[in-house]
């Protein structure tokens, strides 16, 4: 075999290789410390908008930006979008404030610079423990442990002059909707296919249209 031949296979293996250690079940283990396992100390019944809109019920006062298991080429290419990506249709400030959905309590801040999520951890009125994500933060305001509810300034978003710095793509919030956070937050970029995503996520424009209701 020639030389030239040999080295790229044995790149193309290396590539495999690599491609084959980025999963879930091995990438949570970084991001377990952040999070807090504590429990909300009220139920979440009552769900409203993220941002300071005239109507925190209106789900049409939601820019989408992006939808709910889109294709992404960013970081692990083929990665699924476990999210949704919005902004207020009109935002009432320059900077733009992100609020607790719901009662429950701050579990996880983690990653930084574009990418920076605050995970809350929200108990339903039928028992159901569930997440709600919102990442690419630029100053968050709240520390793990921390019981909030939708009064709770939790964040704000990027400027488009700020997310300029990163490539121009982060002026949005990224919104996960969760059923499970056992992947501590890597399943947000490493989600390979429709099993995973209804294995960990809602949709969260589904989710939010009934919930707003009450
Ligand atoms: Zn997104």
């Amino acid at each position: 075999m020639n030389k030239k031949i040999l080295f790229l296979l044995l790149f193309l293996g290396l590539h495999f290789f690599a491609d084959a250690q980025i999963n879930i079940d091995i990438d949570k283990n970084r991001w377990k410390p952040y999070y807090t396992d504590a429990s909300p100390s009220a139920i979440a019944v009552n769900w409203f908008l993220p941002f300071e809109v005239a109507d925190r019920k209106d789900i049409k006062q939601l820019k989408i930006i992006s939808i709910f298991g889109d294709h992404r080429d960013s970081f692990l290419k083929g990665h699924m979008h476990t999210a949704i990506d919005v902004n207020p249709l009109k935002p009432a400030s320059k900077l733009i404030p992100v609020y607790a959905m719901a009662k429950g309590i701050v579990c996880s801040v983690h990653l930084g610079e574009n990418q920076q999520t605050v995970v809350l951890k929200h108990q339903l009125k039928d028992g159901q423990v569930i997440f709600s994500s919102y990442k690419h933060l630029k100053e968050v305001y709240v520390r793990q442990g921390q019981q909030v509810d939708e009064k709770t300034k939790i964040a704000r978003l990027f400027t488009v002059q700020e997310s300029k710095k990163y490539g121009g793509d982060y002026h949005h919030l990224h919104l996960e909707i969760r059923r499970r956070f056992d992947d501590y937050g890597c399943a947000s970029w490493l989600t390979m296919n429709k099993k995973e995503l209804d294995l960990r996520f809602f949709n969260p424009l589904v989710f939010l249209k009934e919930k707003l209701k009450v």
